[in-house]
């Protein structure tokens, strides 16, 4: 069995203008890659073409997918949001809400994106795949139900989980988002729920300004079942090892997942226009192999990464690209071309005491 690959050029396209040059979108126009908005797809398929360049595309199980069905994306979306979306979409595209403009042909490529998701988890659970990485475009992990915002126009992650919960695949899914954004769609979604374990580690006061505080556990049922891990702007690589070893991994060991999704951004690089942290590629290299031998450790290695954030075009596809890598438990390696740069920006002993501080602060708001 290898590792899964899922991509598909078309969630590329994704963009918000309705023109390449003076030609309309649509059919077989191709956006141009220029936008106005940081979320753009070069960061995407820039780790795309990196991977191929270094080989480690011929050693991954590369797949497209189908778009979530309307099914399944109703598990998570009113019919009212899908519908206003979709004609939306049709009409040539426009905006329903914060920061998500879409083109013609933007629900099929959103719904697309959350098959993306959809189709790497259910095949890491029937056992197809040894574990699996989702290209998803747009981004999903802001998504409310029925309100998209930060770029995400459909919950890729919590669609995917919904369908394989519905199809009997899995019992209890764990969800880390290391998107340096909190994950404020996942969490909200499954708030109220203990079979869906969600867990972010972000930057505090960034977006959204007013989620992902540590006291928030969950409620009802769902008490307990979620955690937040706010991280101090300068966070660097041992901080963000240090946060994942001493809250992250813990809780989700004793939730007993039966598979982990990672909502895996990579703009707490500290090249990241929309964020202040100081992870390099390593870092992610480092996260991933952590939650990989967590998922070996505990669910027999189901474990998805589902792309996010990420939006330093030329920095990004090399944080990507370790995290496939340690996913794959694969030699094949794409240098880190600042990497003696990054290490050197690293905030020092001092502010990693600092950070070690703020996770004492974290675990107890938390309760832990
Ligand atoms: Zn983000």
């Amino acid at each position: 069995m290898a590792t899964g690959f899922y991509w598909d050029e078309r969630c590329f396209w994704h963009a918000g203008g309705n023109y390449a040059l003076t030609l309309p979108l649509g059919g077989l126009v191709q956006p141009l890659a220029a936008g106005g908005l940081p979320e753009g797809p070069e960061a995407k398929r820039r780790l795309k073409s990196l991977i191929e360049v270094t080989g480690l595309w011929a050693t991954l199980d590369t797949r497209g997918a189908a778009p979530a069905d309307r099914e399944a994306l109703e598990r998570v979306h009113p019919a009212a949001y899908l519908d206003a979306f979709k004609a939306m979409s049709d009409a040539g595209g426009g905006e329903l809400g914060l920061r998500t403009p879409f083109g013609p042909g933007g629900y099929e490529i959103a719904a697309l994106s959350a098959g993306l998701a959809t189709a790497a988890l259910e095949a890491v659970l029937r056992g197809e795949l040894t574990n699996a990485y989702a290209l998803s475009r747009p981004p999903g992990h802001h998504c409310l139900p029925d309100w998209p915002n930060g770029f995400c126009l459909l919950a890729n992650i919590a669609v995917a989980v919904e369908a394989a919960l519905a199809h009997g695949l899995a019992r209890r899914i764990a969800v880390i988002d290391w998107d340096v954004h909190h994950g404020n769609g996942t969490e909200a979604i499954f708030y109220d729920r203990d079979d869906v374990l969600t867990v972010s580690l972000h930057q505090e006061r960034n977006y959204p300004l007013d989620t992902g505080a540590a006291a928030d556990r969950g409620r009802g049922a769902g008490l307990g079942a979620n955690l937040n891990v706010p991280l101090p702007p300068g966070t660097g690589h041992a901080g963000y090892l240090a946060a994942f070893d001493r809250l992250v991994a813990p809780q989700v060991r004793a939730f007993g997942p039966d598979a982990i999704v990672v909502a895996s951004g990579y703009d707490a690089c500290l090249f990241d226009p929309l964020g202040r942290m100081l992870a390099t590629a390593e870092t992610f290299g480092a996260l991933t192999r952590r939650t990989r031998v967590l998922a070996e450790d505990l669910c027999a290695g189901r474990l998805v990464l589902v792309h996010e954030g990420g939006y330093s075009e030329a920095y990004s596809p090399f944080c990507g690209h370790a995290a496939v890598q340690a996913l794959a438990n694969s030699a094949i390696a794409a240098p880190d071309p600042l990497a003696e740069t990054a290490a050197r920006r690293q905030p020092g002993a001092a502010f990693d005491a600092f950070v070690d501080s703020r996770l004492d602060q974290v675990a107890r708001d938390a309760g832990l």
